[in-house]
């Protein structure tokens, strides 16, 4: 095979050598001219425009200023101490402060030289100044050379130290590419350049490091990103279409339990949506192949029930279910919620988890084995080798974003020609893009529309020091007859100040309402407690419910109807929505009531406020990913393919979208890809899948 231009190592690249390309692979992977041209820019500096200080006002986006260092001067002392110099242009002064780095920037600085200088105003002390912000001396010939917009690269503080600056590498890089083109190929089909308005690859790579000018620029952005996420999405779709072509699937035509159920023990009727997806997943198991979908509904939506019917129609057949979910209270909520069903019509069912005692495990081992057992509910318990299932034709997985793709496949290995049916829930709802990216090789059913009757819960922030009010309004609802959880954050690094600040709740709760009954649950306690107070408060025995987020999942009392929840601001928005899940469940007016502080930070004002203004799962989930970042909302087991080179799955929606739709119809019409105008993907998915560069992941 030829040696590839883009294998090539760093250090053989002018200007760079050995040593700096050590570092380069010690700070920031770097180690090939792929991974050196793959090193996007964060950000350009336009060398020609600058603003004027005396127009600068505070919470502006980042500015680029040009001006002289009139005065510095050292303030405060100990970790007090901080640097401000005094940037002057024909139109003010503004302060540049420093808290760190003091040594270094005081040696930098000097009196009445020009600079450059970019960053974030704000207000401190009624006076707008800009802290640690970059500066650089001003160099009129190198910015006529450099053109208008120039790259900045993220470097680290060592890069720095041995000369690798944001600068160095601008410099590197510029030198690659007018050796890289003639290299570069282009991974994109003419058509689909031509049908979205592509620039090529070479112009993309040129432009994203020295665009031409902003149109350039945004146009080679643009184009990476389609491209990026175009690889992913082809690979997801063909994976899903390799495993309908290739897996059969179960075929369970037998429906009489199912009509005996939705005939004389269904308490209600279906909504259209639950019609809908039971439809979809049906179509799935009597078509032969192996169903891979994905059940997206918001909290309350009613998925139990649609996982219910499924597990029917495999048991209809002969065959074995299972359901795994995440924790062990999931498993248990869950198992709750099936039992009933799975009783009124004589079907067996049990639960497997950590805590099962060996007896119990041994008993569900052999059940399992004779096929007497037809539902087993449980934790990752059940993917243990000694769990052997007589014939499984249905693995249902409540996701809760914590299960991987190994898993999944791990747990339909249990039968050993046909795979079983696989069922993917998610307790809330995932934004589309990650849904698209993460589960893109699933089919995907959602039920959009909660069981009717439910009035939309009423949702407020009320400030600690309201707290009077608050109590006044529970009573209110109390004497009506209502009933109210009141949630405690979990204190991660303490088990003591979890049950002390549960405690003091409960204590000024008693003291406040003598006259009704309060029940109390948290982590702690035994299983067999909880349940017992779970049950007084559901059987309203007690009217006030307070709790960890134990709560979060597993109770259903329609009549509770008030959600207050302590400390708001340390709950995440999935988990506030959960929360609030619990009330909104009977036929009367339902409240939830954030309780903060009065200091908040940005981020959990946004929290609070997006809570307050919608009832909508989708969109919290959005503004859960704008707010958090893929990764960091997804859990880091699932993010690898969430590590994008330049696509933003917060903000690139459409790009996402649009790459999709481009990918879905080259499948449907080529799905070998053997057109003459495909070979370039099918030789850019054949270096892929070799993966022997990081260049290699798009080019
Ligand atoms: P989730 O989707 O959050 O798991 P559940 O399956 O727990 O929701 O359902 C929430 C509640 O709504 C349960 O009490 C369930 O019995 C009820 N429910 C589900 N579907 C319907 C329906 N079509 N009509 C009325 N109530 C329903
Ligand atoms: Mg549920």
């Amino acid at each position: 095979m030829n040696h590839n231009f883009f294998d090539t190592k760093v250090e053989f690249l002018k200007g760079l050598g050995p040593i700096k390309a050590t570092v380069l692979n010690k700070e920031i992977n770097v180690f090939t001219y792929a991974d050196l041209i793959q090193r996007y820019p964060f950000r350009h500096e336009d060398r020609t425009q600058f603003h004027q200080i005396s127009d600068i006002v505070a919470d502006m986006p980042y500015i680029q200023l040009k001006g002289k260092i009139k005065f510095i001067e050292t303030v405060g002392e100990g970790s007090k101490e901080r640097f401000i110099a005094y940037l002057r242009d024909s139109t003010g002064d503004i302060e540049l402060v420093w808290f760190k780095g003091i040594n270094y920037i005081k040696k930098f600085i000097q009196l009445n030289h020009e600079y450059i200088v970019f960053g974030k105003p704000s207000e401190f002390n009624g006076k707008i100044n800009i802290s640690h912000p970059e500066i650089e001396l001003y160099n009129p010939q190198e910015a006529k050379e450099q053109g208008a917009l120039f790259p900045v690269y993220n470097t680290t503080e060592t890069m720095k130290k041995k000369m690798l600056d944001s600068k160095a590498l601008a410099k590197a890089i510029k030198q690659l590419i007018p050796l890289a083109l003639p290299h570069i190929r282009e991974t994109l089909p003419e058509d689909v350049l031509q049908e979205n308005q592509l620039i090529s690859k070479k112009e993309a790579i040129a432009n994203i490091h020295f665009p031409k000018n902003m149109d350039m620029l945004q146009k080679a952005k643009n184009r990476l990103k389609f491209e990026e996420l175009f690889y992913t999405q082809i690979r997801l779709l063909q994976q899903n279409l390799y495993r309908k072509v290739t897996y059969q699937g179960f075929v369970f035509k037998s429906t009489v339990l199912l009509t005996e159920f939705y005939k004389n023990h269904l308490e209600f009727d279906l909504t259209n949506a639950q019609k809908r997806v039971i439809k979809e997943i049906y179509k799935d198991m009597t078509c032969g192949k192996q169903m891979n979908r994905l059940l997206q509904g918001d909290v309350g939506s009613g998925k139990t029930i649609v996982a219910f019917i499924s597990m029917l129609m495999a048991i209809d057949n002969g065959f074995q279910v299972c359901l795994m979910a995440p924790t062990e209270i999931l498993a248990e909520q869950h198992y709750q919620g099936l039992k009933k069903y799975a009783d009124s019509l004589g079907i067996p069912i049990d639960i497997l988890t950590g805590s099962t005692t060996s007896g119990g495990r041994k008993l569900i081992h052999d059940y399992l084995e004779t096929g007497d057992l037809k539902i087993l509910i449980g934790t990752h318990a059940l993917l243990e080798e000694k769990v052997k299932f007589k014939n499984l034709g249905l693995a249902i997985i409540d996701e809760q974003h914590r299960f991987g793709v190994e898993q999944r496949s791990k747990l339909w290995h249990k039968n050993a020609d046909v795979f079983p049916h696989v069922l993917v829930m998610t307790a809330t709802p995932i934004p589309r893009t990650l849904a698209m990216t993460l589960y893109g090789d699933l089919d995907v059913s959602i039920i959009d529309e909660l069981p009717p009757g439910r009035k939309p819960i009423k949702t407020v922030h009320r400030y600690d020091s309201h707290r009077l009010k608050v109590f006044g309004f529970i009573r209110e609802e109390i004497e009506k007859g209502r009933q109210v959880y009141i949630v405690y954050p979990l204190i991660e690094e303490s088990e003591k100040l979890n049950l002390k600040n549960l405690m003091d709740g409960f204590e000024s709760i008693a003291r406040a309402f003598p006259e009704y009954q309060t029940s109390i649950v948290h982590g702690q306690m035994k299983p067999k407690e909880k349940d017992y107070e779970m049950q007084r408060f559901s059987r309203n025995e007690t009217q006030i419910m307070i709790a960890t987020t134990v709560i979060e999942v597993g109770v259903n009392v329609p009549n509770a109807s008030i959600m207050i929840i302590e400390n708001a601001e340390r709950f995440g928005l999935s988990q506030l929505h959960q929360l609030r899940g619990r009330v909104g469940r009977g036929s009367e007016q339902s409240f939830c009531i954030l309780m903060t502080k009065y200091e908040l930070s940005k981020d959990a004002r946004e929290r609070i406020k997006v809570m307050v203004e919608t009832n909508d799962g989708f969109e919290i989930a959005n503004t859960d990913l704008k707010l958090r970042g893929p990764g960091d909302l997804m859990g880091t087991q699932q993010s690898g393919i969430l590590d994008l080179l330049i696509a933003d799955l917060a903000k690139d929606g459409a790009i996402l979208e649009q790459a999709r739709n481009v990918a879905h119809k080259i499948l449907t019409e080529d799905p070998n890809l053997q057109a003459y105008k495909n070979a370039c993907i099918k030789h850019q998915l054949s270096s892929l899948s070799k993966n022997s560069t990081n260049w290699a992941r798009i080019s």
